[in-house]
């Protein structure tokens, strides 16, 4: 198939040539002629999908050569993934003669103000923010025509459900929805009832499996050996290498220590500035920083494709970040490996991932997996454990 098949116009489809695409992913070819048709949906797609396309060339092409304003609104959880998706929309748009704007906190909010002023027809914003600037009246969403909610589970995590609400009522009633998310948690169903009645529901593959081109290895060791061990592994590699840990405190000092230890190695958290955290990306996006340690909120935005390992040093919290983490190498249909170091302490964890990765059921119920599935044992860290009757936050 063909992305001119796909019913986009010639504006667009230059654009898409830009940005060197020849054939859309599954999940553009099967949503792009539906929101071209002016249809609701709902996308459940895995990391990596090219859902940021999937969205975005059916609202650029609808936007195109109409009156100008902001029209097009597409809502995200974090900085990062805000410039991400706003540089890719730019680069589609370019032939289309639109303006693509950002709003994110940490940076002045006369410095986006004044880019409104510039020209604005689809703005990519972060919730608070966005609502920083509409209560300013920098600007106002009465003429918005359609809107995405990118990663909705992760706006539920990051507690941002009532700005969203708060948003959608100030949009006219007219207007096309479009919401994204790797899961589907309660509350974002009770979201969907309330703004998307009868949205078509386009699901990309299994719901939540981690992506067939990685490989999973689980190696239990206790956590005062963590650190040596993630050493020597990152010794031994060449390419880029994803860290990920549970806490900003930790991933600040596991940072540090590594860089003390002479390794090419930085860190990414929300407790660091705009400024601080996008020269990260670029270090590790143009590989000078080869090592990066992350936490799960400030990975969401990395947008990297040869990510060549991904580390759990501490293990995820539940199942759903595990494929999220795990969905940062293998991008794009390359081979990804997954290592995850297993402490005693988070040996039901992976259990729980260890009996999906086997392809069993397991119950998940938004990050927190609820009941085990599995038997417990793996090769290297499952421990033969009963699972307990509902997992912790460890
Ligand atoms: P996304 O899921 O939107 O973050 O996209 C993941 C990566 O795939 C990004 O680097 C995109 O630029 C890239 N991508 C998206 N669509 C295509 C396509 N049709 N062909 C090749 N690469 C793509």
């Amino acid at each position: 198939m063909s992305f001119s098949s796909l019913g986009l116009s010639e504006p667009i489809l230059r654009g898409v040539a830009a940005a060197g695409y020849d054939q859309p992913t599954d999940i553009q070819s099967r949503a792009i002629p539906k929101i071209l048709a002016e249809q609701h949906l709902i996308g459940l797609g895995q990391t990596g999908s090219g859902k940021t396309a999937a969205f975005g060339l059916p609202m650029l092409d609808r936007l195109v050569g109409g009156e100008p304003g902001l029209r097009g609104l597409i809502i995200v959880p974090t900085r990062e993934l805000c410039v991400q998706v706003a540089e890719n929309l730019r680069n589609y748009a370019q032939f289309a003669g639109l303006h693509v704007c950002t709003a994110f906190g940490g940076i002045d909010l006369s410095i986006q103000e004044s880019a409104f002023k510039r020209g604005l027809d689809v703005l990519v914003a972060c919730p608070g923010r966005l609502i920083d600037h509409l209560e300013r009246r920098n600007l106002t969403l009465d003429k918005v025509e359609m809107v995405v909610l990118d990663e909705a589970d992760r706006m539920l995590d990051m507690g941002f459900m009532p700005q969203i609400r708060k948003i959608f009522i100030r949009m006219p009633r007219e207007r096309q929805n479009l919401l994204f998310s790797a899961t589907m948690p309660t509350e974002v169903e009770s979201l969907v009832e309330d703004f998307l009645p009868g949205a078509e529901r386009v699901q990309i593959g299994e719901r939540s499996q981690a992506a067939k081109t990685i490989s999973h290895r689980f190696v239990a060791m206790t956590i005062a050996d963590k650190k040596d061990a993630l050493e020597r592994v990152l010794e031994r590699e060449h390419g880029k290498v994803l860290v990920f840990v549970n806490k900003k405190i930790n991933c600040e000092k596991l940072g540090n220590a590594l860089k003390r230890d002479g390794l090419p190695a930085d860190a990414i958290h929300g407790d660091k500035s705009a400024e601080a955290r996008h020269a990260c990306l670029q270090g590790f996006s143009r590989g000078k920083v080869r090592f990066l340690v992350a936490t799960d909120v400030a990975a969401r935005g990395i947008d990297v494709d040869d990510i060549d390992l991904v580390v759990n040093y501490d293990f995820p919290l539940g199942l759903e970040d595990y494929i999220h983490r795990s969905g940062r190498t293998g991008r794009a249909g390359r081979k990804g490996r997954a290592l995850s170091l297993v402490a005693p302490s988070e040996k039901r964890l992976h259990a729980v991932v260890a009996a999906h990765l086997r392809g069993e059921k397991v119950k998940s119920v938004g990050r927190y997996p609820a009941g085990g599935g599995g038997r417990g044992g793996s090769r290297n860290g499952g421990g033969g454990k009963k699972p307990r009757r509902r997992l912790q936050r460890a």
